[in-house]
């Protein structure tokens, strides 16, 4: 019997680029989610090849003879024809990309470099499973709109309020399971876990992870612990507990 081949992840370098970028409308998405829609000609070239790219964001002015902040953002949404590229944010306390998002005003302009690298999932996956905190959201919603249609994906998101909880249009035959939690503790795994626990993992099962690092970490032990291989996981640490500017991009043992 020849054995399944794993998932491949074929990686794509662009080379990098700094755009300057204008506000073009803020929206209130959830409670605890801010929408920032960026324009700008830019935008002509921009390229986003995989739902979990990110882009770096710029913030603070240079000119002060400081060098900026640089936060991590998913290109949730790009439009080509009109030039739109669409970031969400976690509205958390205390933190320049948050602050940034809570007072950005249509015709702000700020920075962004990227996307440099772009993993993209091949392969015989008969099933996704997509883990994460509200980090992990705009690249879920992403990539489950992005889905061919029919295909079985199931979701499972920690979130802080029931309004917190997102609907994606998509084709795919999407199951989504949602765990509230307060954003407080969104680096305690534990309530992720139990809900895991619940979940069947149907053979062919390819689970992505991303949430606070020490929350994806004991995730994804707990599927391999399940018996899954640690090639049909994707794990990664969207920030860190009590450190900025802090991420893990790929958690291996
Ligand atoms: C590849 C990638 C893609 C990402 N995409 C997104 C995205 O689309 N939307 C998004 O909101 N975030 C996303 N993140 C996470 C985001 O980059 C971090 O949350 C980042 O630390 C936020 O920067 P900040 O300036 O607001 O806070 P920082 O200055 O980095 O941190 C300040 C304090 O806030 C804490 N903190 C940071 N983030 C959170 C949080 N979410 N909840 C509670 N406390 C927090 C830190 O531990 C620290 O104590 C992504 C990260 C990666 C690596």
């Amino acid at each position: 019997m020849t054995e399944t081949p794993a998932p491949q992840l074929q990686r794509f370098r662009q080379e990098p680029k700094r755009r300057t970028l204008t506000v073009l409308r803020v929206t209130q998405l959830t409670p605890a989610m801010i929408r920032v829609v960026l324009g700008g000609d830019d935008l002509a070239d921009f390229e986003s090849l995989a739902p979990d790219d990110h882009v770096k964001l710029f913030l603070g002015a240079e000119s002060e003879g400081t060098r900026p902040q640089m936060r991590d953002y998913t290109p949730r949404r790009f439009d080509a024809l009109r030039r739109e590229l669409t970031l969400d944010f976690v509205d958390h306390p205390g933190g320049p990309a948050a602050d940034w998002a809570r007072a950005a005003r249509p015709g702000d302009r700020v920075g962004i470099g990227g996307p440099r690298g772009s993993a993209v999932i091949t392969g015989p996956i008969a099933h996704w499973l997509l883990i994460g905190d509200e980090t992990a959201l705009p690249a879920i919603g992403r990539r489950i709109e992005e889905m061919a249609a029919g295909t079985p994906v199931t979701s499972l998101v920690a979130v802080p309020s029931e309004a917190d909880r997102q609907g994606f249009e998509t084709a795919a035959k999407h199951e989504a399971r949602w765990v509230i939690r307060p954003l407080s503790e969104a680096a305690d795994a534990a309530p992720l876990l139990t809900a895991l626990a619940a979940l069947e993992l149907p053979p062919g099962t390819f689970a992505w992870i991303a949430a606070e690092a020490g929350v994806a970490k004991a995730l994804r032990a707990a599927l391999i612990e399940r018996g899954m291989a640690p090639n049909w996981i994707k794990a990664s640490g969207y920030w860190v507990h009590g450190q900025a500017d802090a991420s893990v991009k790929s958690l291996e043992d």
